[in-house]
């Protein structure tokens, strides 16, 4: 359903930063603009020829909005366009970009917890969910509908909301990508495999797509056990 420019965890750069895309004609929806996002989006030519662009942020730390003011950038100069964020801390996503040099003309904030982005391309709405991550900066999940299909997108996350795993179970969510970590530790800001596996039932877990792994995770493992693993596109 998504695609995914990389699905490493900060630490992870073998696989690149986690970030999901939509490209629907000259519509381009990211999830995150971590460090390495940039410059795939640059090297695969995604953003050739591209109108409309769209970049739903979960946090603030680096992994997912690294390259985010080079996007902002390249956007302004190169493409003449002015992407549109949706993050629901406005103040905090303003002062970060400032502090990177990026006017704020060159950017439109939607701060809502819940949006909508429907153009000739495509209709997506998106709900944001407070996440259980770090204590230092707000997180968020995001619900999102799309051509009948509902995901959730957790973000980066240590649990999974009871509404989000209920809704698993009763079927209204249709597919649900969260960070997985290969190790687990007191404090840990990730989801291990070993808690994934404690939350999903055996007959649910098709539904389910391992992101954000670190060098830990044991992909075949996590295919045991009935999860998928998100796979990255090298080329267009
Ligand atoms: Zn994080
Ligand atoms: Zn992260």
């Amino acid at each position: 359903m998504l695609n995914f420019l990389g699905f490493g965890s900060a630490f992870n750069t073998d696989l690149g930063n986690t970030s999901a895309y939509i490209k629907s004609n000259t519509s381009l929806v990211l999830i995150d603009c971590g460090s390495t996002v940039f410059s795939k989006l640059h090297s695969l030519g995604l953003l050739d020829g591209v109108s409309d662009i769209y970049v739903i942020i979960t946090h603030t730390h680096s992994d997912h909005i690294g390259s985010l003011s080079d996007l902002i950038f390249y956007s302004q100069y190169i493409l003449n366009q002015r992407p549109t964020l949706f993050f629901p801390n406005k103040d905090l996503l303003n002062t970060i970009l400032r502090c990177m040099g990026v006017k704020s003309e060159f950017y439109n904030i939607i701060d809502t917890g819940k949006a909508l982005i429907e153009n000739e391309d495509l209709k997506l709405e998106i709900s944001f969910f407070a996440s259980s991550h770090v204590d230092t900066i707000p997180s968020y999940g995001l619900l999102l509908k799309i051509e009948g299909r509902t995901i959730f997108y957790s973000g980066d996350s240590n649990e999974i909301n009871g509404f989000i795993l209920k809704s698993l179970e009763e079927g209204t969510i249709d597919y649900l990508y969260h960070d997985t970590s290969g190790i687990d530790y007191d404090g840990n800001p990730h989801l291990s495999l070993e808690k994934l596996e404690s939350y999903i039932k055996p007959e649910l877990r098709h539904k389910v797509y391992c992101m954000h792994v670190d060098s830990h995770f044991d992909r075949e493992k996590a295919k045991s056990l009935g999860f998928n693993v998100v796979e990255c596109i090298d080329r267009l």
